[in-house]
């Protein structure tokens, strides 16, 4: 910042804080008006059970398509939206959208494949959060297995009982529930035990430096070794090299998301997926595992 020279600590100190406070007053307004004009996409990301080659299921992530600034990327909004509380309204459109779009891929043909949202903890939270995802359900007529949750360790910093509550009313009705970003929060492992979920996602993080971290590679292997001692389902995320591929599937880690085998695309290029691979239930007269 060389032309902030002369200026003194404080000086300087305001008129950062005054670009912050400016840019945070323009985001928010700018994402107040993105809902109501429509300017939210979701692209998926095809999730593979590689041994099998077949998609068992698509993460929704939510863009922001901005008319000036283009396609933004969730980690540059959702925090503000978070801050706002903008994010239990843009989280609820987001349900609704991929429950639809999930829908009408069945209706369309393609065989069934889940679809799973990212639920932040302050939508967990809201008193109606279970009525809301119910409601999705029931608008778009989709079946409550081919919708799954990932929500984060973070939602068991607070009301851990009424938590406990709502997945298992959500479970009741046969949402399934996944754990994202696994082993990076700080949840304890009394939660494993506590949580009505079904599947753990082992972080991105993890994932990157896998074959050559030794470190990482320890970590990996017990969280997939935990999760097939506790009888849940994991997934490893960020996979974007043959080298990770082969040692996941070494690990008897078998479902796969990430570039290795797509990109977060839009609708209608999933439906080149769908049509390219099959999916779980075409495949399912031969699959050994039966669903949770
Ligand atoms: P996430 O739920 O952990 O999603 C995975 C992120 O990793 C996505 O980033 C995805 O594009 C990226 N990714 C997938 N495969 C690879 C890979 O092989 N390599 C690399 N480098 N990255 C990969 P994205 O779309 O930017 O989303 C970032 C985060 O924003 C998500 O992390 C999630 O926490 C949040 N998010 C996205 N959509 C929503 C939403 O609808 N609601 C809420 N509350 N959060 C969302
Ligand atoms: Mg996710
Ligand atoms: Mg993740
Ligand atoms: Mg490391």
């Amino acid at each position: 910042r060389v032309k902030e020279n002369g200026k003194t600590g404080f000086q300087r100190y305001t008129a950062e804080m005054n670009d912050k406070v400016i840019q945070t007053l323009i985001m928010e307004e700018w994402l107040n008006r993105a809902l109501e004009e429509q300017q939210f996409l979701l692209h998926y990301q095809p999730q593979i059970e590689v041994g099998k080659s077949r998609i068992t299921g698509m993460e929704a992530l939510l863009r922001w398509n901005h008319p000036n600034l283009g396609l933004i990327p969730p980690g540059d909004f959702i925090p503000l939206a978070e801050e706002t509380g903008l994010i239990i309204s843009i989280g609820e459109w987001v349900l609704r959208t991929a429950c639809m779009q999930n829908m009408a891929w069945q209706q369309a043909g393609y065989a069934p494949v889940k679809v799973a949202v990212n639920i932040s903890p302050i939508q967990f939270h809201q008193s109606s959060f279970v009525d809301i995802v119910l409601d999705a359900l029931k608008e778009s007529g989709l079946d409550p297995q081919y919708l799954e949750l990932e929500i984060t360790e973070g939602i068991a910093m607070y009301h851990v009982e009424q938590v406990i509550i709502k997945l298992q009313t959500l479970r009741n009705h046969g949402v399934q529930i996944s754990i994202d970003d696994f082993g990076t929060g700080y949840s304890s492992l009394t939660y494993l035990k506590k949580f009505p979920i079904h599947k753990l996602k082992i972080a991105q993080e993890f994932v990157r430096d896998l074959t050559f971290d030794p470190d990482d590679a320890a970590i990996v292997q017990a969280i997939i070794a935990m999760a097939h001692s506790l009888k849940l389902g994991v997934i490893a995320e960020g996979v974007e090299t043959q080298e990770q591929l082969e040692f996941l599937m070494d690990l008897q880690c078998k479902e796969i998301q990430g570039y290795i085998f797509s990109r977060p695309v839009p609708s209608h290029d999933l439906i080149k997926l769908l049509e390219l691979l099959p999916s779980a239930a075409e495949t399912n007269s031969t699959s050994e595992s039966a669903s949770a």
